[in-house]
This record gives structure tokens, sequence and C-alpha cells, in this order.
């Protein structure tokens, strides 16, 4: 329920901002998989925002609070090393990790994933993982957004670090939110400086892909297949656009199921 209200509030604040039209791709729904655990599990959805608190009496038991992430495994605090407690700030509604000697809070946020859709001769660029999760499975070269750089600037840094490829970003592609594991995709199409790739440290192989030839039962993680079934769809179509949607697992469905997942609120300019 949580969940749902929070998608729902995203959809209102976009579609008050753009005039986009909302759209439905159950075509998707059929083979897009979450992946779990966190891909990008080296670095956790948690951000340093810090504020000084009063404390409300906790109540509820622990399994019923709504928290955000994995805040039972925050055990001590970031910015003095004491020792948390696991309570609902006053005025806020929200279980969070607070440290008992300092007061402040760490709060968790959703981490943004930045990568490239790079065209080329009517291929796509897709990297092999040399790394787990997803060993041995294709991706798009896409990563965690570093602080100080712009979402384009870590799209084409994570091209450069995955493919070693230098790419020119055309336009923003595809967002796309996966609340439940607390990330935002943001994929750009890019083409190639120059005609030069090669595998990066994380990745065994990089390869350009005829969009029929796209390997969509062994790419890595459900934003990619999203990504570029979204993508090859509107080369047919002829018209490329920019697409909004939110990754949802289905209710009580295996996470390693890769038909459990649906694309909602998908809209496109
Ligand atoms: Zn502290």
């Amino acid at each position: 329920m949580m969940v749902k209200a929070i998608q729902l509030q995203i959809c209102g604040l976009v579609s008050q901002r753009w005039s986009w039209k909302p759209r439905t791709v159950s075509s998707l729904s059929s083979f897009s998989s979450i992946p779990y655990p966190n891909p990008y599990s080296k670095l956790l959805p948690i951000t340093t925002v810090a504020r000084w608190v009063r404390f409300v009496p906790f109540h509820a038991s622990s399994s019923s609070l709504p928290s955000a992430g994995n805040v039972r495994n925050i055990k001590f605090c970031q910015w003095c090393g004491g020792s948390t407690k696991h309570d609902i700030p006053e005025g806020e509604e929200r279980l969070r990790a607070i440290c008992t000697v300092c007061g402040k809070i760490a709060y968790q946020n959703p981490k943004m994933v930045v990568g490239c859709l790079i065209e080329h001769d009517n291929k796509v660029l897709l990297c092999k993982r040399s790394i787990q999760p997803s060993h041995g499975l294709w991706t798009l070269p896409a990563g965690y957004l570093e602080i100080g750089e712009s979402a384009v600037e870590g799209a084409i840094r994570e091209t450069r670090e995955e493919a070693n490829a230098d790419v020119e970003v055309i336009s923003p592609f595809a967002q796309l939110d996966i609340p439940l594991i607390g990330q935002s995709y943001m994929i750009f199409l890019a083409k190639l400086k120059k005609h030069h790739f090669s595998p990066g440290p994380e990745s065994s192989a990089c390869q350009l892909f005829p969009l029929d030839d796209i390997p969509f039962n062994s790419l890595s993680f459900s934003s990619m297949v999203v990504t570029l079934s979204l993508y090859v769809e509107d080369i047919k179509a002829g018209k490329l656009k920019f697409h909004y949607g939110t990754i949802n697992k289905r209710p009580g469905t295996s996470p390693s199921d890769i038909r459990a997942y649906t694309l909602d609120h998908h809209m496109h300019s």
C-alpha cells in the first residue's frame, strides 16, 4: 500500500509537468524481472543527510512499522560511530535509524543509475557482465551516479568504464523507477565518437547487436529488458520517444521469477 501511494504521487507529479499520454505496455510485463539482490549491492541506497530530532515514543511492533530500505541494518551512526536505535521521529511516518549519541538520522533514499543506449549502424552496444550479480548476462553500460557529476556525465563515464567507449549523448530515452529496491534509472541515447569499444574491468565482452538479435533471454536486469524493448518498439514504429515507467514486482512472486514484474505508469513523449 505504501509503495502504491508513492507511485501514484510520482505519476501525478509527472503528469502535471508534462502532458504525456498514459500508456500500458502489457507485452513488457511477460519478461520483466527485477535484479535481486540489488545489482549494485556494493553501494546501498543510503544518503548522508542528517538532522537532529526529538524522539517519539515507540508504540507499534517493529514488524508493522513502515520503514525505508534496510534501516534495521544500520547499527551505528555514520557521523559519530554511536549505536543507533530504530524509531519513528516526531512528525514522520517511517522507521528510521537514529543515533543514540548525537541524535542524527540516517535517511535512506533511492539511488540513481545512469547509462547509455548506444546506437551504431542500426545496432546497439551491449556489455557482458564479468561480475556478480548477473555474471555472464548482457547489459547496457550503466552504473550509479556519483556525487558531483550530472546524469549525462555519469552515463558517459560508465560507458567509458564498462565499454572503453567515448560517446556523445543525444537525448534522454527512459527513466525507470524500481521502488522495491530503491533505484531510479536514467538511460540516454548516445552515439560513438569513434568506432572503438572494448571490455572494461567489469565486462567480459562488448558487442554491437542488430535489433533482431538482442539477447532478450540473456539480459541482466529488468531495467535493461524494459529499456531495450521500448527502444525496439519505437524504432519499429519509426519514432523514438522519451519514456517514464515504474517497474514493480508482482505480489507473492519469487524475486528470481523473471516474469514476475510489470511496467506501470508508463508515459511517453
Ligand atoms: Zn551519531
